[in-house]
């Protein structure tokens, strides 16, 4: 299929869309091609993972197991597995870039640049992203405008050059009290981190919980000073920018 067809396309999906609940943006999701679900096994992410597995749906669920993931988190993978009876894709980072990145910028490196950080989330996130995403039509994410600033034009569809694929963002237009009354209805399981001060959870030593007020991703990479922190996953200028590890 051509760039034009996926861009023309993602226009009218978009408004297509806006017009269903969330199972059926999933279902149609599911007929455009191979579809691929990415889980950080955030709240709202689980709200997908919930929708999918309830539904049956032809959705391949996959994570980024970082290797720097929370216990919590990874505890929460299995326990999703059991509750919506699906199996959950691990992808890892090869262990040579891990150890390049080490060895250039020491395993904690991220803290000392901006450059440093997005050359760990580079090799830990972005190369096992692109793995997963091999084959891919449809990319389905969890992005929801409410979430900051920076994703608050967040549309339904949209073509994403860099990977020539369309992305689908079933919950653009939810709030975090529906996403909330989804869960409760659902019984959908959540990273207790949640309930501790974390709305936003990566990977343990680049999240931290976050005061009364604060927007819900100030808890992420919070010693940098760019308003607009990303590990690149949804940020394409970031991630052509992203320097090759050693
Ligand atoms: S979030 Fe932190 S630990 Fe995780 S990949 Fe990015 S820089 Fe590395």
């Amino acid at each position: 299929m051509e760039q034009t067809d996926f861009s023309g396309r993602a226009a009218q999906l978009d408004a297509q869309l806006a017009e269903l609940d969330l199972t059926d943006r999933l279902a149609l999701a599911a007929r455009l091609g191979n579809a691929v679900f990415t889980t950080s096994l955030g709240i709202e992410d689980q709200v997908i993972t919930a929708a999918i597995g309830l539904a049956r749906l032809p959705i391949n669920v996959s994570t980024l197991e970082t290797g720097r993931l929370f216990a919590e988190t990874v505890a929460l993978i299995a326990e999703t597995e059991e509750r919506f009876d699906l199996s959950i894709k691990r992808y890892v980072p090869e262990q040579d870039d891990i150890d390049a990145y080490a060895a250039q910028y020491g395993l904690n490196g991220f803290y000392e640049s901006v450059e440093a950080r997005h050359a760990c989330c580079h090799v830990r996130k972005l190369k096992p992203l692109a793995k997963a995403l091999e084959g891919a039509q449809i990319w389905i994410t969890g992005l929801r405008r409410g979430q900051s600033g920076n994703r608050a034009t967040t549309p339904f569809a949209e073509y994403d050059a860099d990977r020539n694929l369309l992305k689908i963002n079933p919950l653009a237009d939810w709030s975090f009290g529906q996403i909330n009354a989804y869960v409760e209805r659902e019984a959908v399981p959540v990273n207790p981190l949640h309930a501790r001060g974390y709305p936003s959870i990566g990977c343990e030593p680049c999240t931290r919980a976050i005061k009364p007020g604060e927007p819900e991703r100030a808890g992420r990479w919070w010693w940098e000073n760019d308003e607009k922190r990303e590990c690149g996953l949804h940020v394409h200028e970031a991630a052509s920018a992203i320097p090759q590890p050693a």
